[in-house]
């Protein structure tokens, strides 16, 4: 494992943020796990996990608006 600055990486529901990890991994791993525990259906998951921009944390990694703005 590289010791890179945290990526954080948000679980969450229809609701927000669930859980939290600073592994994409963890993130996915667990989201497959509660997903199957509360009998999501495959093709509509319940929860849902994302990667989140190591500069603002609010914002989808990626996608960020702030650091994509011209
Ligand atoms: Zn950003």
């Amino acid at each position: 494992m590289l010791a890179a600055s945290p990526q954080q990486v948000e679980v969450f529901s229809d609701e927000g943020c669930v859980d939290a990890y600073n592994c994409a991994v963890a993130a996915a791993n667990e989201c497959a796990r509660i997903n199957e525990e509360d009998g999501a259906p495959a093709d509509e998951p319940f929860y849902t996990w994302q990667s989140m921009c190591i500069e603002h944390e609010e914002q989808p990694a990626g996608i960020c608006p702030d650091c994509n703005q011209a």
